[in-house]
């Protein structure tokens, strides 16, 4: 008997041991790491300066490739998209919910002004983004490449999702790609650790403990710069929300609790008894009366965010200036991006194109950008780096290096000492 009691408690101890380890870099990060993050960040939008307009277009933030219930693997209610975009300062939601069957017909679900939130329906099916931005009916049976020239050819958006997977690239269709995509990225680690970091952290830091899974996507990038040099494909940022990763639990009609899980899954139902009582609070505008959440929509829209270049809010002036590339994209809660400015200035300095155009030679004395917060300017040729900032700036010109080809900035801010990604443009293209 003896040989046993050591045994449960030599079990005991490693099972206690394992619980440390995965919790203590969680305790780490709520103690140290995040409210350094917090206050870097905080002090950091203390020198926010929002540069004057160039450029008679106004700059609207938006969130593209979402998911809501209409998707089987999510749950989420117009009422979590508007709220989680109106807390961020969204303007609009470009949604791409799986079809539930071979056709497709659309608008789908939501479309239109809510709260001054403009939700633009779309789909995502076979590596595909699509935003027909009108009426439409597509049929998943069909080839893909005429899947894209129909799309197309009714003036609708036609994007690449997952850019990590094989497309094909020479689809002269296509108009568009992921540069970043937080799904993508979340790919190349094991999410262990962060679930752990979420449960220590997930209530008030969950902005860091998404952080955990940036990696810049050079390949990605890199792939995307070698197809500009043959044509424009414009680059935008999927933050793929689903507000799924969680576990969540609600009422049955019956008063049993079914809980829903992973990818919005139901998982189980129970009896609510004396004992599990206290898990359940009052139901929320959703109806949960227990949520353990690690991937909001609130988060997800605040983590990276697509800014256009637009006249209007509004779908036909939004879809033409995305398809025109007037979009970056920045990861925003390290700091809003409104405001930023990438163009090219003519001889006696006006501005001859903006990113996403295309500007003759003769037209492009220099290239300058605008930050309203201070970082460092990265200018980008053929996918090369030709040109970086000494210091940190809020603004960057360059008159030499001015030929033919695309040119595009990257942006960094200093956090922990460090340079990391800010800002991507499309490309300003000099022909
Ligand atoms: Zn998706």
């Amino acid at each position: 008997m003896k040989w046993i009691k050591w045994a449960l408690l030599g079990f005991l101890g490693l099972v206690i041991i394992l619980l440390i380890g995965a919790f203590v870099p969680g305790i780490w990060h709520r103690l140290f790491t995040y409210p350094r993050y917090e206050k870097e960040v905080a002090e950091l939008a203390k020198l926010r300066r929002e540069p004057t307009s160039q450029i008679n277009l106004s700059t609207f933030r938006g969130a593209m490739h979402v998911h809501s219930y209409l998707s089987h693997d999510s749950r989420g209610t117009l009422v979590d998209l508007v709220s989680a975009a109106k807390k961020v300062g969204l303007d609009f939601i470009f949604l791409t919910d799986h079809p539930r069957g071979d056709i497709d017909t659309l608008p789908k679900g939501f479309r239109g002004f809510h709260d001054g939130v403009l939700i633009e329906p779309g789909t995502e099916k076979q590596g595909f983004c699509a935003w027909p931005l009108g009426p439409a009916i597509i049929d998943w049976r069909l080839q893909k490449d005429s899947i894209a020239k129909q799309v197309v050819s009714h003036g609708g958006l036609l994007y690449y999702a997952h850019s990590e997977e094989p497309h094909d690239w020479n689809n002269p269709d296509f108009q568009g790609m992921e540069i970043y995509n937080f799904h993508t990225d979340t790919k190349d680690q094991s999410p262990l650790p962060i679930l752990f970091d979420a449960f220590v952290n997930g209530k008030i830091y969950r902005q860091w403990v998404l952080r955990q899974f940036f990696d810049p996507q050079t390949p990605i990038i890199d792939h995307w710069d070698k197809l500009n040099t043959s044509r424009k494909i414009v680059g935008f940022a999927a933050i793929d929300a689903h507000e799924n990763q969680n576990l969540r639990a609600r009422y049955l009609p019956d008063g049993r609790i079914q809980w829903v899980g992973n990818n919005a899954k139901n998982i189980d139902t129970m009896e609510v008894k004396f004992w599990n009582k206290w898990l359940f609070s009052a139901p929320d505008q959703s109806g949960w009366v227990f949520k353990f959440l690690v991937d909001t929509y609130e988060s997800g829209f605040n983590y990276i965010t697509n800014y256009v270049m637009a006249d209007s809010l509004s779908t036909a002036s939004i879809g033409k200036n995305i398809k025109q590339g007037h979009l970056f994209i920045a990861f925003k809660s390290l700091g809003d991006a409104k405001g930023f400015q990438f163009y090219g200035m003519d001889k006696k300095g006006h501005v001859s194109g903006i990113l996403g155009d295309s500007i003759r030679l003769d037209q492009v004395k220099s290239l300058k950008a605008l930050s309203p917060l201070p970082g460092r300017f990265k200018l980008i040729h053929n996918g090369k780096t030709i040109k970086t900032s000494k210091e940190k700036s809020y603004e960057f010109v360059s008159s030499e290096f001015i030929e033919k080809g695309t040119y595009r900035i990257e942006v960094e801010l200093e956090l922990q000492g460090k340079f990391i990604p800010w800002i991507y443009t499309n490309s300003i293209v000099i022909y």
